[in-house]
């Protein structure tokens, strides 16, 4: 059992206010794999206190050395990168291989973008023109809250870190409760990577203890925050008492339409897709929108490729897909498996209850349900597990008109070989991005959300300028 109950603060490992200890559950086992504390309101208060105590000092330090930290830092984190994956693989369910290959790259590949995005960057510039005396500086927001969700933590947190720590911003990390354990070797590797203390600090806890002390502490000015809708507005309420900037990243139910002339890896990659990290991403093509011609092809190859996923321990090597995250999110899903039926959908694939062999863990069955229409439970709700919906359309209006019926606009796919239609839909789709045939997104990219999806950007430029204030200064000489 790995005990690691210390928080990060001030540059230090430094012991609990109070004792007030949590089990982290393994996934694939049900068995606590570590113990942590949960902070109290004396550690936060010490973690936000270095945070203001180290602000004017590197808001100070020239941007070039603040980028030049975070190159040192995918340099560490490169080094350590196993004991990233194994943290995430056991307190997450991450299958190991894809903890190595997609988690821990992801957040290289962040921090590596904000190089790419912010080396000509101009903190400091003239208005234009026409106004030689008028200056634009680009200032730190300040003492920043950053509060992440356990799904793809490593990716969520540097995406974070990277634009704070560039903007000259300073930082507490709340994780979540549920993956604490990658988020410490990741203050350790800000460590070695020489930050100036008070610049990054860890403090665990859940959201209604350390976290609700961030999003209510009176030198907090910023939270970003990553997690689910519901938690992004209650954050959203009480930050409004002392007017903090708010950044948030929340749920999404992507709509991947795939026309009559889609490619035809089409229906392997959106459904791979969607059961990649076992569901749990915010930005899963979900609901699989199928034009009428295509309809009955796509359904009998979409239960097809669900049913050569494999399902196995977050241990085992090779291309699988683990556990969900906890006893809770596995009810609450099982749960909607049996709404989708009882409503009167067709399961074509997977089902309630766990996969043949894996009696013990919180497994689910990859599960997809056709004849689907949009207005049925697993349409509408986010499920955030292994399970994807086809409903079908007939023109484009139609799908556009489906794709966009939902609170969330996080990200909204299109298959289609006709260029004109696709970028119409481009257009027409209300989502913060907008992925077509399979083309993935550049470096620099920014992420994020429209309507319940959030609000702010994440990633290169767009993501560093929401750590920034954009101060106006005239009669400059
Ligand atoms: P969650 O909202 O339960 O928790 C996220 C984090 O917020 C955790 O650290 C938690 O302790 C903390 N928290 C919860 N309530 C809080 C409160 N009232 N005040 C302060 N902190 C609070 O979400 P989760 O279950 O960890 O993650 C899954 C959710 O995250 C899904 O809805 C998913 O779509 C969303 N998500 C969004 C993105 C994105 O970029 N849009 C990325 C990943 C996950």
């Amino acid at each position: 059992m790995i005990e690691k109950r210390d928080f990060y603060i001030n540059g230090e490992w430094v012991a609990p206010s109070a004792a007030n200890d949590c089990e982290v559950i393994d996934p694939s086992t049900e068995a606590p794999c570590a113990v942590i504390t949960l902070g109290a309101k004396a550690d936060t208060d010490a973690a936000v206190a270095a945070a203001k105590a180290a602000l004017p000092g590197w808001m100070a330090t020239p941007p070039a050395e603040r980028i030049a930290l975070v190159k040192k830092l995918i340099e560490v984190i490169e080094a350590r990168a196993e004991d990233l994956a194994q943290a995430m693989s056991i307190e997450m369910g991450a299958p190991i291989d894809m903890a190595r290959q997609q988690q821990v790259t992801a957040g290289t590949w962040h921090l590596n973008n904000f190089l790419l995005s912010t080396e000509n960057f101009k903190f400091d510039q003239p208005l234009g023109d026409h106004a030689p005396n008028d200056r634009i500086i680009f200032e730190a927001v300040g003492v920043c809250a950053l509060i992440t969700p356990w799904n793809w933590p490593i990716n969520q947190i540097t995406l974070k870190f990277g634009a704070a720590a560039i903007a000259g911003c300073t930082m507490v990390l709340k994780p979540s409760e549920q993956s604490p354990l990658n988020a410490m070797v990741f203050a350790e590797l800000v460590h070695e990577a020489g930050f100036p203390a008070g610049v990054f600090n860890l403090v665990n806890g859940d959201g209604m203890g350390v976290g609700s002390q961030l999003t209510t502490h009176p030198d907090v000015d910023m939270v970003s925050f990553t997690g689910s809708t519901g938690a992004g507005i209650a954050i959203t309420k009480v930050a409004a008492d002392s007017l903090k900037h708010v950044h948030l990243e929340l749920g999404g139910k992507g709509a991947n339409i795939l026309f009559d002339d889609a490619d035809e890896t089409a229906v392997k990659r959106g459904v791979r897709h969607m059961m990649n990290n076992t569901g749990q991403s915010c930005n899963a093509p979900s609901r699989m929108l199928v034009q009428k011609g295509i309809y009955d092809k796509v359904v009998a190859e979409a239960a097809a490729v669900a049913a050569s996923i494999e399902v196995a321990p977050a241990s085992a090597e090779g291309a699988h897909i683990g556990p969900v995250v906890n006893e809770a999110q596995w009810t609450k899903i099982q749960g909607l498996i049996q709404a989708g039926i009882d409503e009167g959908a067709t399961l074509i694939a997977g089902g309630t209850g766990r996969p043949d062999g894996l009696d013990k863990g919180f497994f689910v069955k990859p599960t997809i349900f056709a004849d689907v229409n949009n207005q049925m439970t697993v349409a509408r709700e986010e499920i955030f597990g292994p399970v994807m919906v086809i409903i079908p359309f007939e023109t484009e209006e139609e799908a556009i008109q489906i794709a966009n019926d939902t609170p969330y606009g996080l990200t909204n796919y299109v298959q289609t070989a006709d260029s004109d239609r696709a970028n119409r839909l481009a257009r027409a789709l209300r989502s913060g991005m907008v992925e077509m045939n399979g083309q993935a997104r550049a470096e620099g990219s920014p992420f994020g959300g429209m309507k319940m999806s959030g609000s702010g950007r994440e990633g290169g430029l767009y993501g560093l300028m929401d750590f920034l204030e954009v101060k106006a200064v005239s009669g400059w000489t």
